[in-house]
């Protein structure tokens, strides 16, 4: 069985809505025999500070872990990012890399989460689209394909996170072309730009899902059009920085992808599955 390199560049620490500080994440990822490990803090978001950053801690976070950059150079490959929302204040900082997601939609003049609680979104789908899923998650869908602007090596959060309330198609129907057809406009405007996508277990963790991040017939694309892919469990706590990877290294190899991307200490490199 051939094995790679162990890395995770999608973590949660305490400074948003994760549990550990980052020297227990960094201690665990050292234990665990890992190569690398990136930190991905929420960005600031002005309008909702509950799992986020706050513009503080954004800048304790950033001297945190630079700090332990220092302290631990040589005996594991530390790396500062940010989980960039969507709806976020640009990035003024430099960080090592950069994962961009979308957390929310944008109707009627406010913010509102797609990943919070089911409730919270069946709620928001019938006060602001109408009870039509296929709406909402097009609205997703379209912030989505617009908020990669050439960043080499850019990260892409959790394709599909729309579907996160949605096992075994309680809200919608996720082979309805309704459905499909924003969602692969979306990933085919992100394949023209050079982004890693995630096959991401955050969700599996935390009992939300049994599959990761994206559906199969996603991934089937991005193997397509050689598109490029990398593990993340989305750890927001330190026993799960490589949750569930053996299932994503199995998923990849189903879908079709030739290789996977991970971060090694020399940089991002590509493996033959
Ligand atoms: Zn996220
Ligand atoms: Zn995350």
């Amino acid at each position: 069985m051939k094995t790679y390199p162990k890395s995770n560049l999608h973590t949660h620490t305490a400074f948003c809505d994760g549990k550990d500080t980052p020297r227990e994440i960094v201690l665990a990822a050292i234990d665990g025999g890992m190569e690398s490990v990136g930190f991905s803090g929420h960005s600031y978001t002005a309008f909702d500070e509950s799992f986020a950053m706050s513009y503080e801690g954004d800048a304790l976070y950033y001297e945190e872990i630079r700090a332990l950059q220092r302290e631990f150079d040589g005996k594991i490959k530390i790396l500062l990012g940010l989980e960039q929302d969507a709806f976020s204040e640009p990035v003024t900082k430099e960080y090592d890399f950069l994962i961009h997601s979308v957390h929310y939609v944008h109707a009627n003049g406010e913010y509102h989460s797609v990943d919070e609680s089911r409730p919270l979104v069946e709620q928001l789908v019938r006060e602001h689209f109408g009870g039509d899923y296929y709406r909402f998650a097009s609205d997703y869908y379209r912030t989505l394909a617009d908020l990669v602007k050439q960043n080499p090596n850019t990260v892409i959060g959790h394709f599909d996170l729309v579907t996160k309330f949605n096992e075994d198609g309680v809200l919608f129907d996720e082979s309805d072309p309704r459905y499909l057809a924003p969602a692969m406009e979306a990933l085919d405007a992100l394949l023209e730009q050079d982004v890693i996508f995630e096959i991401n277990t955050g969700a599996i963790a935390r009992g939300y899902r049994r599959m990761p991040y994206p559906a199969s017939i996603f991934l089937h694309r991005i193997a397509q059009k050689r598109g490029r892919v990398t593990f993340s469990s989305d750890a927001h706590a330190k026993e799960n920085l490589m949750f569930g990877f053996d299932q994503a290294l199995h998923l990849a190899r189903a879908g079709g992808l030739g290789s996977i991307t991970l971060y090694t200490k020399n940089g991002w490199q590509d493996f033959p599955l």
